[in-house]
């Protein structure tokens, strides 16, 4: 097959071993810069082109598209699938896991378990934003934060109050949330492909920090998941419509809550704590369901 990766920097892990993989299964695979990709929106012959060249004889896509180039990134995906290239994860779905309101709106309708979560973005109905979350001690996001920046754990309704204040200042969109203390500064990520937990590990921050990002120097260990948990991340990523997805989830004492489905999500992370061929899945995935004219919008919303 000739796949074809979107991404920015080919020597990250996760693209490195994509690469790897593809190649060990005896196929063509290229990454191309996805911000130096440009278009022809003609409604005959949709192009991608790349430094002049026509981008076209691919068998597959694999959008690898950061947060910060949503936007475009979706606009490629979407005319890759309108020349009915087969894109591993379709362009609607990737919209729909970016957008937290969005994501928590949809897997709310399917019942699937949250964290009870206020969302505004005036802070003037600040008590009532704190009450929805279950009052103090809670914890307030900035809609648009990614590796744990602009989540903030606060322990009293003094200090709620002033976050939501000055997130308020900062004309954001912010959302209040129940605090789930039994999780103990630990998540769960649950490595989904093609409906298939294939990998699960547990991200633990570090001492007397509550958020687990690996980013923050929290560290991760393969971890055996309960059945609940390996269906409500199945679901998760069914409801968003995605074939490939990082499913973190919380262990309430309501049970598994979900936080965030990723649309891209690192392999690195995930390979080095389960020691798993992670990369190689996606690849066998890839081979057993790209098909021409195969992309289409799952889901509703
Ligand atoms: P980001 O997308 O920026 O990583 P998250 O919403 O995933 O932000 O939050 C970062 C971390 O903070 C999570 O991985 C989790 O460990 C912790 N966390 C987030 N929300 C809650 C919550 N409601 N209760 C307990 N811990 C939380």
């Amino acid at each position: 097959m000739r796949i074809l990766v979107l991404a920015r920097k080919p020597s990250l892990y996760s693209h490195a071993r994509l690469v790897e993989a593809a190649k060990k299964r005896g196929h063509e695979i290229r990454i191309v810069n996805t911000l130096r990709c440009y278009m022809n929106i003609s409604s005959h012959r949709p192009e991608v082109r790349y430094q002049g060249e026509r981008l076209e004889g691919f068998d597959a896509v694999i959008p690898r598209i950061g947060a910060s180039i949503t936007f475009y990134g979706m606009a490629v995906v979407r005319q890759f699938e309108m020349q009915g290239v087969y894109c591993v994860n379709e362009s609607v779905a990737i919209g729909r896991s970016r957008d937290k309101l969005r994501s928590l709106q949809l897997l709310a309708r399917k019942g699937i378990g949250l964290p009870v979560t206020g969302f505004a973005h005036s802070p003037g109905d600040s008590d009532d934003l704190i009450r929805i979350a279950g009052g103090a001690p809670l914890v307030i996001k900035l809609l648009e934060g990614t590796h744990g920046r602009g989540v903030v754990l606060a322990d009293t309704y003094n200090a709620a109050k002033s976050v939501i204040e000055s997130f308020g200042a900062l004309d954001a969109y912010f959302m209040t949330q129940e605090f789930i203390k039994e999780a103990g500064g630990a998540d769960i990520r649950a490595f989904v492909i093609g409906g298939k937990v294939v990998a699960a590990m547990k991200r633990q921050g570090k001492k007397g920090e509550f958020r687990s990002n690996l980013h923050r120097g929290g560290s991760a260990t393969a971890i055996r998941i309960t059945p609940e948990e390996r269906s409500t991340a199945v679901r998760a990523a069914k409801t968003l419509g995605l074939n490939i997805a990082g499913v973190d989830m919380l262990r309430s004492n309501h049970g598994p809550v979900v936080m965030e489905v990723n649309s891209s999500p690192g392999l690195e992370g995930i390979e080095g704590a389960t020691g798993k061929d992670i990369a190689g899945a996606i690849i066998e995935f890839i081979e057993k369901n790209a098909r021409p004219n195969r992309t289409r919008t799952k889901g509703k919303g």
